[in-house]
């Protein structure tokens, strides 16, 4: 008798292939304000189930994001679009790097269905760069968008995209598409761009937002830091009123955190103090919403936020028309 045995002779993917000449950097022991307690949760594998039956990828885990436990205990999943594999080098960014496979069509229906059966009253979605597209993915987020608007008419939609750097239309496409909230997130300010984000050119991101805010006035724009890169408190004021300028309504600033030693290193652990400061300052500034603690991520709270948002907006404009001169 012959056993026959099959052995598999891929290699094992690189996540990061462009990373692995670099240097590593030991990964820095993570202050006591910043350590999260282990998922264990029913509800957070319940929402892990729903996501695998799906098919569907998400931030939460791809980024390895300290707050999954918290926030897939409450169902809140942040879904990624457009496959799991990123066309950019991002020295932050834990998402897979390489060519990503073609857009699935299948996918707008999938994430509807899921957004669905969560049963979430606010959803956000997300993807990986897609340079290799004509219109970055702007069409697949429209569609997905489209697709969450018939099977959960009530939930509210926030997408947070890539750049659409060179991707003329992509822009319009996204806005006409009227998510309730539009987040591209700036991550760092514009010194560290060629070392941080090398793909992308921060005027282009200040820009995009700007450009959403001017198509579609309703759309709420929204956009993230991270601090602990390096960057002076000058700086981050300075993109504060960059961000104001182009009308932005959310910001977040969180603590940048290393996930590999080929990532950019933390520079320093920002404490709880410091970050109460830059809300201070950012709420100054004029921002409808600021969310600044070292856990904020750009979706974190983000369906209790939406609430915050409308309700500021509401108030504002109320002030506004009951200042002396209104017509
Ligand atoms: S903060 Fe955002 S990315 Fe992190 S686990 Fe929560 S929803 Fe997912």
């Amino acid at each position: 008798m012959v056993t026959r045995v099959d052995i598999d002779h891929r290699v094992p993917r690189v996540r990061h292939p462009e990373k692995q000449a670099r240097a590593s950097q030991p990964v820095a022991r993570k202050p006591d304000w910043i350590r999260v307690r282990a998922p264990n949760s029913p509800i957070y594998f319940e929402t892990r189930a729903l996501m695998r039956d799906h098919g569907l990828a998400t931030v939460c885990e791809e980024a390895a994001c300290p707050n999954i436990g918290e926030c897939w205990s409450r169902r809140h999943a942040t879904m990624m679009i457009l496959g799991d594999v990123c066309t950019r080098a991002c020295a932050f960014c834990n998402v897979a790097t390489g060519l990503p496979a073609a857009p699935d069509g299948t996918e707008p229906a999938r994430v509807a269905d899921a957004v669905a059966r969560l049963g979430l009253r606010h959803v956000v979605v997300t993807s990986v760069d897609r340079d290799d597209l004509p219109d970055g993915g702007a069409r697949h987020f429209a569609a997905v968008i489209a697709a969450i608007r018939a099977s959960a008419p009530e939930t509210t939609i926030e997408v947070l995209t890539p750049d659409f750097l060179r991707k003329p239309g992509a822009v319009d496409i996204i806005a006409a598409a009227a998510p309730d909230v539009f987040n591209h997130n700036l991550e760092t300010v514009p010194r560290l761009y060629p070392g941080i984000r090398p793909g992308a050119r921060y005027y282009q991101s200040l820009r995009l937002l700007d450009q959403v805010k001017a198509l579609n006035p309703s759309i709420f724009t929204k956009s993230g830091l991270m601090v602990g890169l390096g960057e002076d408190r000058a700086e981050l004021t300075q993109v504060m009123d960059d961000l104001r300028v182009a009308e932005v309504d959310f910001l977040t600033v969180g603590q940048y955190l290393q996930p590999t030693p080929k990532h950019a290193a933390v520079a320093r652990f920002v404490p709880p103090d410091e970050f109460a400061e830059l809300a201070t300052i950012a709420r100054g500034r004029g921002f409808l919403l600021v969310s600044c603690t070292p856990l904020t991520r750009s979706s974190y709270h983000a369906d209790a936020d939406f609430l915050a948002l409308r309700e500021a907006r509401a108030a504002r404009l109320a002030t506004s028309q009951a200042a002396p001169g209104h017509a």
